[in-house]
This record gives C-alpha cells, sequence and structure tokens, in this order.
C-alpha cells in the first residue's frame, strides 16, 4: 500500500467506487470518466506501478483471471470487448498503480 495512491485509497475503501469483482488478489471497479458504455479498471490489491514493476508472474494471471470475471459479470464475454494497459509517460499513464482497462459494451473503433 502507497499513502498517497488513489488505487490503493479505493482498495482500503477510503474513497468510494463502484465495485464489479473482488477476489483474494485484485479489485475492479468502473472508471470514472468511461471511455464506452462499459469500462471497468482492473488492479492488483498489492501496489505495483506498472507491468514492468510484476516480479512475479502469477499476479499477472491474477489480474487476467480479474478480466475474464468482469467480462462475465459485465455481460461482454459474448460480444466481446478490448483491454489496454497504459505504461509509463509515452503512453499516458495518469494513475502509477497498475491497472487493466476493460471496455467494451459497444462497436469500438479498430484504429
Ligand atoms: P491511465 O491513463 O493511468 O491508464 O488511466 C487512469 C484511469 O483511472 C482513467 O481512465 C481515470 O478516469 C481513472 N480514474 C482516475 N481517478 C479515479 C478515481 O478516483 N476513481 C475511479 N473509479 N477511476 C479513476
Ligand atoms: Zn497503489
Amino acid at each position: 500500500m502507497e499513502d498517497d495512491c488513489i488505487f490503493c485509497k479505493i482498495i482500503k475503501g477510503e474513497i468510494p467506487s463502484t465495485k464489479v469483482y473482488e477476489d483474494d488478489n485484485v479489485v475492479a471497479f468502473k472508471d470514472l470518466q468511461p471511455i464506452a458504455p462499459i469500462h471497468d479498471l482492473v488492479i492488483p490489491k498489492k501496489h505495483v506501478q506498472d507491468i514492468t514493476g510484476v516480479d512475479d508472474p502469477e499476479m499477472l494471471a491474477n489480474l487476467l483471471h480479474g478480466v475474464k470475471e468482469v467480462a462475465k459479470a459485465e455481460g461482454m464475454d459474448e460480444k466481446g470487448f478490448r483491454l489496454i494497459t497504459n505504461v509509463g509517460e509515452d503512453a499516458g499513464q495518469a494513475v502509477m498503480h497498475l491497472h487493466i482497462h476493460v471496455v467494451g459494451g459497444a462497436k469500438l473503433p479498430t484504429r
């Protein structure tokens, strides 16, 4: 846990969020500024800045398991959805706690 990390605060319940999935390792909640009808974020409960800081491959497996559960919970598993994870400055990462965007609920642009 990092004291000044907003996603750590969401995990601790200090900042409210609309949770869509939670298990021992990950939490998923609705993005505050959705770019599509469904836009959720899946994050590890352990604070890691981005995917390059992951030293245990199991964390990645847990995140992807969370993605699958979110897709199911949101009813996106039949029609499709998209995953995005921004890493660092060039990608415009704004929150420095690893997160996977899960986006869907509409036909998404291909470019
Ligand atoms: P990034 O650019 O770092 O990949 O995206 C961060 C995402 O977090 C953005 O899509 C933004 O809307 C979302 N976000 C930032 N602060 C909050 C918050 O306090 N609550 C929720 N639910 N989403 C947030
Ligand atoms: Zn954090």
